[in-house]
């Protein structure tokens, strides 16, 4: 089908033609004549890259310029919001304005009232529908991007729920990878149903067994024994790979050891622009190994980097400069990364108890990856058998289905969660009301029958009550309270806000970091460190030390608790360590965690804390109590001790910047104010844009001189 044959807007047809698209893939079409542009519900699954986002883009775009409205794009993760954000601005010509959300569950963003087309995390949305935001009875459309995560352990229920809520009231459009039971999910959707294996670029699937590699097809290549060769092959005819492994320590290894088999095959230029590439990362424990790899060509990508270091290896990889990334399972259903080959060393993986399959449905997203659009012909994507026969991987893999999805309404920590928000946030009164909502889930579509969703219903409604999240009232309606109001609102689990409450005298008494922090990571929002076997000894002795300070008591080595008690202390002293600016470099060095690790440890908490003084405040707070615990927050927030508060207030002023000034004397925003520009810029860290920056921000004119000085070179450098 001809883009000029579609019954759309002409402007949308003018925006497609510039992009170079003047023929829809045979799915689109199918897609774009299933009902879907007259506001039909759709589910479409096919593989990744074969033009599911264009689909979405012409059916929001035309609805909006015809009807006006909203449409909201749900992505799994932020750095996918992103991504779409800018793929979407393109709209912006059309006079369409594009938003993204991701952060802040607190907020009912009125902002994105001025907004056509928004860009959320499920969860941000999921928040947002709890805070009643008013704009979003003007949503007409939504579209759940990567819908197979409803069978996700810890995202799918919210996604699910979403999706319930909007039923009826907006046009859905699910996206989704190719899953065994596509049929069920249209069927709960009341959606057309589009499904294909069609892609733009062919793929050739394999198995590769000590040398041999048989396609499947049935054609046999033979190859050196070790399946490096796989790779060094790739980039010798001037292709890259992306190889699948299972750990994040296999990833390093892998790339390091890749590096230097690539780094032969590499031109001088290459290497002095790689080189430059690696200087551009940070010091820490995880980039010095990266720059090593990086050096030879060769990157490891997985959730442990920061996200400036995975923009610049994705980057670098699109460009052709990086020529082979090792990555774990994350990126495969993460950004847009195609590569002519696609390497899968690992088909199991370790889970909590032991060593399972990696599920079909992964291991076919990570195969999609190969084949690079406009550049490749064909896409090969090759498992490699290690232990397991090949034949028995080439039928479960390769000729075998997708699973089915089910659903993880019932888990039991988003089920609480979400019982509570339908009635405190969405109205529902009476425990058959609730059961009537439920009956519109995809679990009950699913099921069939209701009967032990039920029942955990009902054990979530008597914990809610007895907890004081909500009541009954005279004739047995539930009545939500404020406690459960805002519980839901913050976007925490009812359990993390019982644990809170509990602990508020204790806090009172004794308010203090290592206490709060204890507490923080024993919630079951906080992705809690592990204590290693032979750190226990060493957190256990902390605990023993630091006891006054617990508002929990420790557990005896035989109690079930106890390995997580000590995890728990590990974090704590994380934080701890954190808000006594400790460098990052020695955190990760100490702790064994990587700059993601950090990161997400700090968001998470950061969050928690909030909602731990937003909790505090409903229970007749001691206003010395709320200073605190705000400080607190504060320090969390830019791991400081206290006394670089008020400096770090300052725009662009960090740890790292507002300790240079304090000990060069400049101990107070007065200070800073007084003092001469002349006398700031001599400060570590502060140049002239910093400088101006907060002049600015304190509202004083004052002129900043040149850029100080650069500080003289090494030898070295002078050498280069
Ligand atoms: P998916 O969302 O299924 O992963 P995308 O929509 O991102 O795939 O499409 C992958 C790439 O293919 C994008 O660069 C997109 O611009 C391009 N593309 C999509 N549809 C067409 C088409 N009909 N003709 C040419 N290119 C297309």
């Amino acid at each position: 089908m001809r883009v000029d044959e579609l019954p759309v807007d002409e402007r949308l047809k003018a925006v497609l033609k510039e992009r170079g698209i003047g023929e829809l893939y045979p799915p689109q079409a199918e897609a774009l004549k299933s009902g879907a542009l007259e506001g039909r519900n759709l589910v479409l699954a096919i593989p990744t890259a074969s033009g599911k986002t264009l689909v979405s883009e012409i059916v929001m775009v035309d609805k909006l310029l015809r009807e006006g409205g909203k449409a909201v794009y749900l992505v799994p993760l932020k750095a996918l919001a992103e991504e779409k954000y800018r793929e979407f601005k393109e709209w912006e010509k059309l006079g369409l304005k594009v938003a993204a959300t991701t952060g802040d569950y607190d907020s009912t963003d009125d902002w994105l009232g001025r907004y056509d087309i928004i860009v959320a995390t499920a969860e941000k949305f999921d928040s947002l529908l709890r805070h009643g935001a008013r704009w979003i009875d003007d949503v007409k459309l939504v579209v759940a991007d990567e819908v197979h995560l409803i069978g996700s352990y810890d995202r799918g229920a919210t996604l699910e729920m979403i999706l319930t809520h909007m039923l009826g009231r907006a046009q859905i459009l699910a996206l989704s990878a190719t899953v065994g039971n596509a049929e069920e999910l249209a069927e709960w959707l009341d959606a057309s149903l589009v499904v294909s294996d069609w892609r733009p670029v062919q793929l050739r699937r394999g198995v590769f067994h000590l040398g041999t590699l048989v396609w499947e097809d049935g054609k046999v290549e033979s190859y050196p024994e070790n399946w490096y060769s796989l790779v060094t092959d790739a980039v010798k005819r001037g292709k890259g790979a992306l190889v699948f492994v299972n750990t994040r320590r296999s990833a390093e290894k892998e790339a390091l050891a890749i590096s230097k088999l690539v780094s032969s095959h590499l031109t001088k230029p290459e290497k002095r622009a790689l080189e430059s590439l690696a200087n551009q990362l940070e010091d820490n424990p995880t980039s010095e190994k990266l720059k090593r790899a990086i050096k030879g060509g060769v990157a490891f990508h997985h959730a442990g980097l920061s996200r400036v270091e995975r923009t610049l290896i994705e980057d670098a990889f699109r460009e052709g400069l990086i020529k082979v990334i090792t990555a774990t399972p994350t990126l495969s259903a993460g950004v847009n990364l195609p590569s002519f080959r696609v390497i899968i060393r690992d088909t199991k993986r370790y889970a909590g108890f032991g060593w399972t399959d990696i599920p079909v449905l992964e291991i076919q997203q990570m195969m999609g990856r190969a084949g690079r659009p406009r550049y490749d012909k064909y896409g090969e994507a090759i498992i490699v058998a290690r232990t397991d026969e090949p034949g028995k991987l080439m039928e479960r893999y390769i000729r075998g289905k997708p699973e089915k999805l089910f659903s993880m309404l019932a888990n039991e920590q988003a089920f609480r969660s979400q019982v509570l928000a339908l009635i405190t946030n969405f109205g529902i009164k009476s425990f058959s009301e609730l059961v009537r909502f439920l009956e519109k889930t995809f679990y009950a579509h699913q099921r069939k029958d209701l009967s032990s969703l039920e029942y955990k219903a009902k054990e979530v409604v008597y914990f809610l009550i007895e907890n004081e999240f909500i009541d009954l009232d005279l004739d047995d309606s539930f009545m939500p309270l404020p406690f459960g109001k805002r519980t839901s609102q913050l976007y925490i689990d009812p359990l993390t806000a019982k644990k809170f409450k509990d602990a508020f005298p204790a806090i009172e008494r004794n308010p203090n970091p290592f206490g709060i922090f204890q507490l923080i990571a024993s919630t079951p929002d906080m992705a809690t460190l592990t204590a290693r076997r032979r750190e226990m000894e060493d957190y256990l002795d902390l605990a023993y030390e630091l006891e006054d300070k617990l508002y929990a008591s420790i557990p005896y080595y035989e109690d079930s608790r106890f390995q997580g008690f000590l995890g728990q202390v590990k974090t704590a002293k994380v934080l701890l360590d954190w808000i006594n600016e400790v460098p990052e470099a020695r955190i990760y060095e100490t702790y064994l965690i990587d700059p993601g690790d950090l990161y997400r440890l700090l968001e998470l908490a950061d969050w928690l804390m909030y909602s731990l003084i937003e909790l505090y405040k409903l229970f007749e707070p001691k206003e010395e109590i709320l200073n605190y615990l705000r400080d607190l927050h504060l320090r969390l927030r830019h791991g400081v001790r206290e006394e670089l508060l008020e400096l770090v207030r300052l725009p662009n002023i960090g740890r790292k910047r507002a300790r240079a000034l304090y000990n060069a004397g400049f101990k107070s925003v007065e200070a800073i104010a007084n003092a001469k520009p002349a006398e700031l810029l001599e400060v570590e860290g502060i140049g002239a844009k910093i400088l101006d920056g907060i002049y600015r921000y304190l509202g004083i004119e004052k002129r900043v001189a040149e850029e100080k000085p650069k500080r003289k070179g090494t030898l070295e450098d002078f050498l280069r």
